[in-house]
């Protein structure tokens, strides 16, 4: 039997704050209640704040992230559309093949994994669509399976430079609330997330933010929908319930993980995550000597490190160690990349010594499977990193619980 916490270092669902936990230990609770609204309400304009969304609303389904694609693309667009999309890991594939399901005409733009969004090829076909056919431009924000973080204003600005009228709709699930987001001022109309990554909470719910310009595209949208209908979700959302059965006690966790977004700041909560993953891209690079999957700086993602194994080490066999032998959970190589890379994520609840945990258990792990990597040294690297921007220890809200 493995004793003590364990050590959970996917890429999302992240670790479980105890606040959130306890928020979330109560009684079954009536949803249509008449005071039921007093919750609701209060999180459907205090997400708003979170994705930097004015107007439009934030939509909560029972769900994840995959249906979240689904209610995006389903309420806005017909088959037959055409939209634009890049493809550059395992997620922003399945976006492209969840829209080619709804009979979209997905325009691929096929990218090396390990890159960004490519904004010049982005530019280059919303130039030459001057018909305007295309009526979506789909960007992953956070690729999680590469660790690549793209650069969700240039496309906004490729678009506006030639005056195309296409909604553009973002996959933040490994983003929101954890990397800068700024859905208003990037003129973002969708964007997709879940309970499971930055906000902290176990899957569950699939939260999808639609700016004015996208809930007015609903009317002329033609793709079949049914549980993911947002006219239907308006209609009752207006007065703080839903059109079926909700998550009610993953809508309480909802509560408390925004407060506690709030209470650490989300420009802190941005910045925390900047520091921790870069004690993990030092331990990558300076310990261990090692590639990241992303292939520039510009791209490094501060939710997720993929970490290339050198050739004829399988990265496969390091989770499965990591797991078996430590109880360490990191995350696989997925698509393309499968036995190729392996993944640290650094996004969520955390502090830099759960995190070093992390790294000195894959550093095991790779030792164990003959990678020759020395004992320590991605620990002392993150070590250095973590040392040198050490900020007082303020006792996180966490803690607040106590009360
Ligand atoms: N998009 C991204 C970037 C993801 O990382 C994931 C899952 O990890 C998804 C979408 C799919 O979300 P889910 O597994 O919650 O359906």
């Amino acid at each position: 039997m493995r004793t003590g916490n364990p050590a959970l270092f996917i890429p999302g669902p992240t670790n479980l704050p105890n606040r959130l936990r306890q928020a979330m230990d109560l009684p079954t609770e009536d949803h249509r209640a008449p005071d039921f609204p007093v919750l609701t309400l209060g999180l459907f304009k205090d997400l708003k704040r979170v994705f930097r969304l004015d107007g439009g609303h934030v939509f909560i389904f029972p769900g994840s992230g995959t249906g979240g694609w689904e209610a995006a693309i389903s309420n806005t667009l017909s088959p037959g559309d055409s939209v634009l999309a890049s493809v550059f890991g395992q997620f922003s594939h399945l976006w492209v093949d969840l829209c080619q399901r709804h009979r979209l005409n997905v325009e691929v733009i096929d990218t090396e994994w390990g890159e960004g969004a490519p904004v010049e090829r982005y530019a280059a076909a919303l130039a030459a669509d001057t018909s305007h056919r295309i009526k979506a431009v789909l960007v992953c924000h956070n690729e999680t399976a590469t660790g690549v973080t793209s650069d969700v204003a240039a496309i906004r600005q490729a678009l506006d430079a030639v005056g195309h009228p296409a909604l553009l709709m973002v996959d933040g699930v490994s983003s929101v609330a954890s990397i800068d987001f700024r859905m208003t001022d990037w003129g973002v109309d969708l964007c997709v997330s879940g309970s499971q990554n930055g906000f902290m909470l176990p899957a569950g719910l699939s939260i999808v933010a639609a700016s004015d310009k996208a809930l007015a595209a609903i009317a002329a949208a033609t793709c079949p929908r049914g549980y993911f209908d947002f006219t239907m979700m308006l209609s009752a959302n207006k007065d703080g319930y839903f059109p079926y059965t909700p998550a009610a006690t993953l809508l309480r966790g909802l509560r408390a993980s925004i407060d506690m977004l709030f209470e650490e700041g989300l420009e802190n909560v941005f910045a925390r995550h900047h520091r921790l993953a870069e004690g993990v891209r030092r331990a990558v690079v300076e310990g261990w000597g090692l590639q990241l999957c992303a292939k520039d700086r510009k791209w490094y993602s501060d939710t997720v490190s993929a970490i290339r194994t050198p050739t004829g080490y399988d990265a496969g066999e390091v989770v499965k160690i990591a797991y078996g032998r430590y109880g360490l959970s990191l995350g696989g190589g997925l698509g393309k990349v499968a036995g190729k890379v392996f993944r640290i994520g650094h996004l969520g609840w955390l502090n830099e010594l759960m995190l070093i945990q992390a790294i000195a258990g894959a550093e095991m792990a790779m030792r164990d499977l003959g990678i020759p990597v020395a004992a320590g040294a991605g620990v002392a690297a993150a070590e250095e990193h973590f040392r040198h921007t050490a900020q007082p220890a303020v006792l996180a809200s966490d803690h607040a619980i106590a009360r």
